[in-house]
């Protein structure tokens, strides 16, 4: 038996070529997951060898394409973060910036960054019961080759969501608006508003951090949400980070200055 899955958004010519390395293991994805399946298979299994591959030019996933204002994990970071190397930030909940530092830092902290090969998307891949591998379609992109790769395992660390296109549901007659809509996923620096009237759709994690910071520059900030959700009012850092510090990592970083943090806001 011989299963295949293709990616999506692929267009895959069959194309007999030849097989240009096989690994043992293959990863998809230099996110913050690639990065920690990568320490773990370089760690755990010492004589097998391994690549990690990354649509993108750069490593980080979510923390280097999202460039929204407020971006921050909203979860905390002793649970996000690696086990074998813990958040050491002042944040309990930090900015999208710190998050990508800390992954680049551990890829190169344990020499993974020198594993990742970039501008190779995978579009197929295919196993084979005969052959006991998988074999791998690399787009042809900025200057890399189609390629073959094979490996004998093949870890997923693709994410959830469509790189290119995030997902924006059909608002009719949405291309009269006068002004301009943009997703948080397609943000970029250039993008002024400033003293303008805005309306975020939506009340998850991405508009609960991005409606605080607009409204510093915005004239008026308008949250839509289609259903009530609940938030509750938490410090970025503060007693709590010292408790999780302390019971997860083992740490104690009570101090005057972090009860000050909690209480008084930071
Ligand atoms: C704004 C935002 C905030 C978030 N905050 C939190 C949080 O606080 N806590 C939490 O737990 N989660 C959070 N998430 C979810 C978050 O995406 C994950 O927690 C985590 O970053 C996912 O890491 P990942 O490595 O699995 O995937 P990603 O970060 O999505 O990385 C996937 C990588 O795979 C690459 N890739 C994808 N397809 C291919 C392909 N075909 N070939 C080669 N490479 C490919 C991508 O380019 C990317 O680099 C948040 C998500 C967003 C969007």
């Amino acid at each position: 038996m011989s299963s295949n899955y293709q990616l999506k958004n692929s267009s895959l010519a069959v194309m007999k070529e030849t097989i240009n390395s096989t690994y043992d293991v293959i990863i998809v994805g230099a996110g913050i997951s690639g990065i920690g399946a990568a320490y773990h298979i370089q760690n755990d299994c010492p004589g097998k060898t391994f690549a990690v591959l990354e649509s993108r030019a750069s490593m980080g996933g979510t923390w280097d394409l999202f460039k929204y204002p407020g971006i921050r994990s909203d979860s905390d970071m002793l649970t996000l973060g690696y086990a074998f190397n813990p958040w050491k930030g002042d944040k309990l909940f930090a900015d999208g910036s710190a998050i990508l530092q800390y992954v680049k830092d551990t890829a190169q902290k344990f020499g993974i960054d020198t594993k990742i090969q970039y501008n190779h998307k995978v579009i197929d891949a295919s196993w084979s019961d005969k052959d006991n591998l998988w074999t791998l379609q690399i787009a042809a992109h900025e200057g890399v080759h189609h390629q073959q790769l094979q490996a004998r395992f093949l870890f997923m660390c693709s994410g959830y969501y469509d790189y290119n296109n995030g997902y924006t549901p059909d608002f009719p007659e949405s291309e009269s608006f006068k002004g301009t809509i943009v997703h948080p996923q397609k943000w970029d620096s250039s993008i002024n508003y400033a003293h303008k009237k805005v309306i975020v759709i939506g009340s998850g994690a991405t508009a609960v951090t991005l409606v605080p910071e607009m409204a510093k520059k915005a004239e008026k900030v308008i949250m839509l949400q289609r259903s009530p959700s609940i938030h509750f009012k938490f410090a970025r850092c503060g007693w709590l980070y010292n408790v999780f510090e302390q019971v997860i990592a083992g740490k104690n970083r009570f101090s005057p200055r972090s009860m000050e943090a909690y209480f008084i806001g930071d």
